[in-house]
């Protein structure tokens, strides 16, 4: 299945110049490995850049943003990661430094009937974190909002909600102003890497009240 939802271009724009905070950058680098055409999308983002940088004859060029580019895909070796692969060996590039023993090694930690949560980083403002998400085939993740920006890679399964199915290598790049309640399709757990900077806001009572146990 080809990747049908893609990050903000603004979201691009900020991972190419290298101002995105670790826990989003890491899932953007991701996605980019699994998606050619985001890789396209990106290099036409850094070639309007460059052009834009050298126009600008008092200001040297800034190498880095392409080399911390370049750091992130792995060089050219990245390539889009088959659909039928799983395991630590076959996770994008990008993502493997925090899941050294694949999916299957994860500590997932129970956040509410049918749906687990595992932390793997925070980023250096203490407020930003990488996380997984697992929603059991068919289970629905409680209706909610979000406090900031909310970026969702889909590694494993597939989700619908108001916004379409979301399935392998796709991407949904939330800010504050979205409300969902995504559903995992039916058949295998729907697997995400999420990058969040703020609480994620319950419409439930009951999950308002719960959250603080959660640490969601
Ligand atoms: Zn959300």
């Amino acid at each position: 299945m080809s990747i049908q939802h893609h990050p903000d271009i603004a979201t691009l724009m900020s991972f190419s110049a290298g101002t995105l905070d670790h826990p989003y950058a890491t899932v953007i680098a991701t996605h980019l490995a699994m998606s050619e055409g985001g890789r396209e999308t990106l290099r036409q983002i850094e070639s309007i850049g460059g052009a834009l940088l050298a126009e600008e004859p008092a200001t040297a060029m800034s190498s880095g943003a392409l080399n911390r580019l370049m750091d992130a895909l792995g060089g050219e070796k990245i390539e889009v990661i088959p659909h039928d692969q799983r395991g630590g060996g076959s996770l994008p590039l990008p993502v493997q430094d925090y899941l050294p023993g694949g999916l299957e090694a994860v500590r997932w930690k129970w956040t509410g009937p049918g749906v687990a949560t595992a932390d793997l980083a925070w980023g250096d403002d203490g407020k930003s974190r990488l996380m997984l998400l697992r929603v059991a085939g068919g289970r629905r993740v409680p209706e909610h909002g979000h406090g900031g920006h909310e970026l969702t890679l889909i590694l494993q399964g597939a989700y619908r909600d108001r916004f379409g199915v979301f399935a392998r290598g796709d991407i949904a790049d939330h800010d504050e102003d979205v409300e969902h309640q995504p559903i995992a399709e039916p058949g295998e757990d729907c697997i995400c890497l999420v990058a969040v900077d703020a609480k994620l806001t319950f419409r439930g009572r009951l999950m308002r009240a719960l959250q603080p146990l959660f640490g969601i």
